[in-house]
């Protein structure tokens, strides 16, 4: 897919399953997942279903003061955990479709999804160390 590099803007082609290797961007050569990347419906799509890792999407809208408070927390756990799992942002304001697909009421939901599923999701602005509890829980393979 196709991937703006959240630090320089530069699009980069990445294959997917591939990016939680760790892909750097060709032209800044920072990781591509260690900041939100923003993505369309395409590209939420291919990261659903192609992701070795868990995604983690942050659906928001730029009117959204709620938001808008919450896109430091986002990137900073992005900081942190990305690699392990894939922090994406849509906005749903310029995807209106995608509101309809994955059933968003209220903005900011976060969404997981691991394997092409839908594994968990939360309504409104989190703060840091309960978004921290919740990539925790991602990462942390399930006990049988
Ligand atoms: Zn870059």
């Amino acid at each position: 897919m196709e991937i703006s590099c959240p630090h320089c803007q530069q699009r980069n082609r990445a294959p997917v399953e591939r990016l939680s290797t760790g892909v750097n961007c060709g032209k800044c050569h920072a990781p591509l997942l260690s900041a939100p990347l923003d993505v369309d419906a395409e590209g939420l799509n291919a990261l659903i279903t192609g992701s070795a890792v868990p995604v983690l999407v942050d659906f928001w809208a730029p009117w959204c003061g709620p938001c808008r408070m919450f896109a430091p927390t986002f990137k900073t756990a992005a900081a942190k955990y990305g690699g392990r799992v894939v922090f994406a942002k849509l906005d749903t304001e310029a995807q209106p479709s995608i509101g309809q697909q994955f059933n968003i009421r209220s903005i900011p939901t976060l969404a997981a999804f691991h394997q092409g599923q839908e594994v968990g999701r939360v309504s409104g602005a989190l703060p840091l160390a309960q978004l921290e509890s919740l990539v925790q829980q991602l990462i942390t393979p399930p006990s049988a």
